[in-house]
């Protein structure tokens, strides 16, 4: 039987895509890969900013407000970063209406892909609740998506009923 195709943030996957130029590889996501045919995407990378990169973080808001031109991303040093940002998010809208994904899996926290969480924009370490930018536009187009805690909830979930 086909596959069924799902798109997976490539950090997640073990891809060295993060701001540090590290990944956040999960085991869990990767197993998915046995039941789907995973896509991978990162919205920074897609909105051309380079690996490494500085850190940067929503301010005055969450992925929504951005794309309703009421909150901005900001580079730790302070550079505007907000059409990268909206870029990266657009290509990866993109992807997704070429491929049809099932299911979007997006890494938490991350001011691009994070889904329930992200930091404040005051360069902390303090999260706040909300979503990151791609995110949120994934969510306005109707797509199903969910962070890594999630896959692994549902994989211990099925691995119970075994
Ligand atoms: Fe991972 Fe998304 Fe950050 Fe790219 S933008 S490194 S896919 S969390």
């Amino acid at each position: 039987m086909t596959k069924k195709v799902i798109m997976v943030s490539t950090c997640l996957m073990g891809e060295n895509t993060t701001y540090s130029g590290e990944n956040h590889f999960s085991s869990d996501v990767a197993q998915l890969s046995k039941l789907f045919n995973v896509i991978k995407f990162c919205p920074e990378q897609l909105g051309d900013l380079p690996t490494p990169r500085e850190p940067s973080e929503i301010k005055n808001g969450d992925g929504f407000d951005v794309i309703d031109v009421k909150a901005n991303v900001v580079a730790k040093s302070g550079k505007d970063v907000t059409e990268n940002f909206l870029r990266g998010a657009e290509e990866t809208l993109k992807m997704a209406l070429e491929h049809k994904p099932a299911f979007i899996v997006l890494k938490e926290c991350s001011p691009s892909c994070g889904l329930h969480r992200i930091y404040d924009g005051s360069f902390t370490n303090t999260l706040n609740n909300g979503c990151g930018v791609t995110t949120a536009l994934l969510i306005e187009s109707g797509y199903i998506v969910m962070n890594e805690v999630e896959v692994a909830r549902i994989l211990s979930l099925e691995l119970d009923e075994d």
